[in-house]
């Protein structure tokens, strides 16, 4: 169990408006997520709805390698979501509550905002063109396999695996970068 975090109070507001419970962090052994410095943001992936998918560079650097190490081998990996500020994820949560899921539900597949590894800058859900969207099934592809076995060596790994301890789904697309 993770010591109680005291959330700056700008968050506190943020999670009491989206009735987050307080202890939301410390109960699920989850860390606080710094929010990246836009500036420090590179695009290594545009979506044909025009957005950018955006890592820090060098997150974005070693997503690269990986990418080509895996074209080599004949693996076709697509970044679909990379960086995601803090008040997208608010956003993104508050679009769930409108159309009825339960809070509850909602941090079962997202982390709370303040809480995401995808704010950092160093997480990538990756696909692959048979599983564009992210699903479970996933697992199931040769590129997954290719990533459990040659993720590591780029600085990657696998957040949330099956039956994680922080109470997240299995996430066999999200993939963290450290050095
Ligand atoms: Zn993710």
């Amino acid at each position: 169990m993770a010591e109680p975090v005291p959330l700056p109070s700008e968050l506190a507001a943020l999670h009491h408006e989206l009735g987050i419970p307080a202890d939301y962090g410390a109960r699920r052994g989850l860390p606080l997520q710094a929010d990246a410095e836009a500036g420090a943001l590179v695009t290594v992936a545009r979506k044909a709805d025009g957005t950018s998918v955006q890592l820090i560079a060098p997150a974005a650097k070693a997503w690269a390698d990986l990418h080509q190490a895996a074209a080599h081998e004949g693996i076709v990996l697509t970044a679909v979501s990379g960086h995601r500020s803090v008040s997208r994820q608010a956003d993104l949560i508050r679009r769930k509550l409108a159309v009825g899921q339960s809070i509850a539900a909602i941090l079962a597949v997202m982390a709370a905002p303040g809480f995401s590894e995808h704010h950092t800058g160093r997480a990538l859900d990756v696909g692959t063109p048979d599983y564009p969207d992210l699903e479970e099934a996933f697992a199931d592809s040769p590129a997954f396999a290719w990533l459990n076995r040659r993720a590591a060596d780029f600085g990657f790994r696998l957040s949330f695996p099956k039956d994680n301890p922080r109470g997240f789904i299995f996430e066999p697309w999200h993939w963290f970068w450290t050095e």
